[in-house]
């Protein structure tokens, strides 16, 4: 099998009027943040029916800023999945904090009030909660607990545009929660990150701290016609979007409808074909928007995970193993935490199969005809 036909895990969708938008974005002279980050901003809170949008570089800025905002400092406790992309733990480490990594549901791959419950301790602050792989997590008793225990929640949505709980847009009524436009997600803009908030003022602050703590925007500067000198009203960061990016931002939202509901599709033509294996599912109260698809392979399956993927990669399909776990990395070495054996074995015998919006069936069916081939031999 040649590479050039190598089925991708994932494969973002362009088409012209993104060249087109970043071309307008080009000649128009503004490339850094300016008028297009700030539509962004409003376009995808509106989309997502949220307050307030702030956009960043990426959606580990947006996570880090969320701590920020929530006050979260030096020994502080952040209860987090270890089953995570490891920015989820990492943005916690950046506060001097301490991450303590709580188990996830087999079915969800998500937290859950009985995981984070069983990791609270008196010195814990906040909690950073995932919808993993787009799988909305079950918000409203995870906020219930928080907001009885006097915790913070942060969502990490990074993988979850589009999803829906109880009805509406996941991020849509929190207090915070962190988008990312990489690549590997839905809607991308190469790097980016939104961070949504139901409060105004904690917006205004974030718009600050991504840009150095300046008071004033670079925009608000180029338009005024008196001379008007910033100030720096506390120490911040560089987390600014370009207007580059979010000009790409702007025509893949128009997209994401389309997206979401190709995705299931795919994910249906899966469900249908690997039956009684357990794989990425909406759940009782919410709908994904399959960001990855994974399946969980069972103790009886005649090959490993990972002679899956070779088999898969023989065959000139690119798959991926499942979602990692924090705490068996290197960087977390020597870090205590309590037993986590539902994590453990959703990394060691989870896959991911490719999933993106140009997928062909045919394709597809090539790579279900490969996985069930795996589970004869
Ligand atoms: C991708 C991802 C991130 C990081 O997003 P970036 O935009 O690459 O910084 C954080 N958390 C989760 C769960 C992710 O999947």
């Amino acid at each position: 099998m040649k590479q050039l036909d190598r089925i991708p895990v994932m494969r973002p969708w362009f088409g012209e009027a993104e060249a087109e938008a970043v071309r307008d974005a080009v000649l128009s002279g503004w490339v850094a943040q300016g008028p297009r980050v700030a539509a962004f901003e409003k376009a995808l809170a509106g989309r997502l029916e949220a307050r307030a949008g702030v956009a960043l570089s990426n959606c580990t800025t947006a996570l880090h800023l969320g701590l920020v905002l929530a006050g979260v400092g030096p020994g502080d406790e952040v209860v987090v999945p270890s089953l995570s992309f490891i920015a989820t733990a990492n943005v916690v480490r950046h506060q001097q904090a301490v991450p303590v990594f709580a188990d996830v549901d087999l079915h969800t791959q998500n937290l859950t009030v009985e995981t984070v419950e069983r990791a609270l301790t008196p010195r814990t602050r906040a909690v950073i909660a995932v919808h993993q792989a787009g799988t909305p997590l079950d918000l409203d008793p995870l906020s219930d607990l928080c907001r009885d225990r006097g915790l913070v929640l942060i969502e990490d949505a990074a993988c979850a545009i589009g999803s829906q709980y109880r009805g509406r847009p996941v991020g849509s009524q929190a207090r915070f929660a962190a988008f990312s436009f990489h690549p590997r997600k839905l809607l991308t803009t190469g790097e980016g990150g939104m961070l949504l908030t139901d409060d105004p003022e904690l917006a205004a602050r974030a718009r600050r701290l991504r840009e150095h703590g300046m008071d004033l925007s670079a925009a608000e500067r180029h338009q005024g016609e008196e001379l008007v000198l910033e100030s720096y009203t506390e120490v911040g960061f560089n987390y600014r979007m370009t207007d580059v990016q979010a000009a790409l931002g702007l025509v893949q939202l128009e997209r994401l409808d389309a997206m979401v509901a190709r995705r299931r599709e795919l994910a249906a033509r899966y469900q249908k074909a690997l039956p009684g294996l357990l794989t990425a599912a909406d759940t009782a109260d919410g709908t994904t928007n399959y960001q990855s698809f994974w399946v969980l392979l069972p103790p009886d399956w005649p090959r490993s995970r990972n002679d899956m993927l070779r088999l898969l990669l023989e065959h000139g399909i690119s798959g991926r193993r499942g979602i990692m776990a924090a705490h068996t990395e290197p960087a977390y070495a020597g870090h205590p935490h309590a037993p986590l054996p539902v994590t453990e074995r959703l990394a060691a015998d989870s896959l991911i199969l490719p999933i993106y919006h140009e997928l062909s069936e045919a394709d597809q069916d090539r790579i279900i005809d490969v996985f069930t081939t795996g589970g004869r031999a």
